[in-house]
């Protein structure tokens, strides 16, 4: 049996306080939201901080905000459950609820929230291991080790972004509210990921996600689809957020095609996402949008699934969507 490290656990209860205790304990301390990626990884020695500031307690940022016509601001205590059953956000942002409710199991959805999703670890079949495993092999660049056993020329770890509301909140064009030492600052989704397995956001020490707000919905449809291994639960090896805006006379206004799950951060699909503003829908502008994701999925041999198989799906679940959204 895998058991926790000893540590002490923090229960600020305002936000302040939870930025003052992790300016406090500095590099030793970690963040805990619903814990469900953190204490598993303290288990398997993936993790060591000696002190946890527990955000269960700080008030006000477990509700959804707000509307389809003025905008929302969703706390980043929101949990998982209450995301996927909201009616406001199913009628006017579904690719939110869409990928809410298809990340891990209902247990862990009602422990787990927005803001540990939106900041979940990296993933990599050599690193997603026991503590002896890792020993194993010497471990690896990401932790412990200093080789890359995915690409072992690589001076970057490689591991895969697995967040299923990561590319969901970057179709959307989010932005995300942070709270730290030097105060406050917004960061478009965006911008908030980096394509580096290791430093996979650009959140500043001690700082804390506070809420993501997205903009009015009008005239936007947005859906997410999400490949696993397997349909009752598993971690997204590839997963496919669309969000269209259409004009009254039908056309295509603007489109954010974003895949997770095939590189350190999810990717923007540029050229697909720019063939089809302006357009009006058809089938065959949505085939060759959805032909133009496969050359920039990049997917890699460290998660489930074959990698060429993963990319291969990509143009297949980004016309799934499309199709969806747009006939
Ligand atoms: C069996 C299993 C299956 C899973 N399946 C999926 C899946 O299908 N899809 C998926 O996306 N995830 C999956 N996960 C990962 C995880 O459960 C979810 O991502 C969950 O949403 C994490 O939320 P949490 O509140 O529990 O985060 P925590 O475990 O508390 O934290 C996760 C990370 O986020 C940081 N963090 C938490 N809150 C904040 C904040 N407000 N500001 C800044 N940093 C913060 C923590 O420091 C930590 O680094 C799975 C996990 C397990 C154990
Ligand atoms: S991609 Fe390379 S460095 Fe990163 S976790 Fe996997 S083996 Fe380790």
């Amino acid at each position: 049996m895998l058991r926790l490290p000893r540590f002490r656990y923090l229960a600020p209860r305002s936000l302040d306080e939870a930025v003052r205790l992790l300016a406090e304990h500095g590099p030793q301390a970690m963040l805990v939201a619903g814990g469900t990626d953190v204490y598993p990884k303290m288990k398997r020695r993936q993790f060591g901080p000696s002190v946890l500031v527990g955000l269960a307690r700080v008030p006000g940022l477990g509700r959804v905000e707000g509307d389809g016509a003025s905008g929302i601001a969703i706390g980043a205590l929101s949990m998982l459950s209450s995301i996927a059953t909201d009616p406001m956000l199913r009628k006017h942002y579904p690719a939110i609820p869409e990928a809410a409710e298809v990340i891990s199991t209902p247990p862990l959805r009602n422990m787990g929230t927005l803001g540990g999703n939106l900041c979940v670890d990296t993933r990599c079949t050599y690193y997603d291991q026991t503590y002896p495993w890792r020993a194993s092999i010497d471990f690896c660049l990401k932790k412990d080790g200093d080789t890359c056993w995915v690409a072992p020329g690589s001076p970057r770890c490689l591991a895969v972004s697995s967040s299923d509301l990561a590319p969901v909140m970057i179709a959307l064009g989010a932005r995300y509210e942070l709270l730290g030492p030097e105060g406050a600052r917004a960061i478009e989704a965006e911008d908030f990921y980096r394509d580096d397995g290791s430093a996979y956001i650009a959140k500043k020490p001690g700082e804390l996600l506070a809420r993501v707000r997205v903009g009015p919905a009008g005239g936007w449809r947005s859906t997410y689809a999400k490949l696993r291994r397997r349909g009752a639960f598993d971690f997204p090896v590839m997963g496919a957020a669309v969000a269209v805006r259409v004009g009254p006379n039908d056309e295509i206004e603007n489109a954010r095609i974003v895949v997770g799950g095939i590189a350190s951060a999810p990717v923007f699909m540029e050229e697909a996402s720019r063939v089809l503003a302006g357009k009006r829908p058809s089938e065959t502008l949505i085939r060759e949008a959805a032909a133009l994701t496969f050359r920039p999925a990049k997917a890699l041999d460290n998660t489930d699934l074959a990698p060429l198989y993963r990319k291969k799906m990509v143009p297949i679940f980004v016309e799934r969507c499309l199709r969806k959204l747009l006939l």
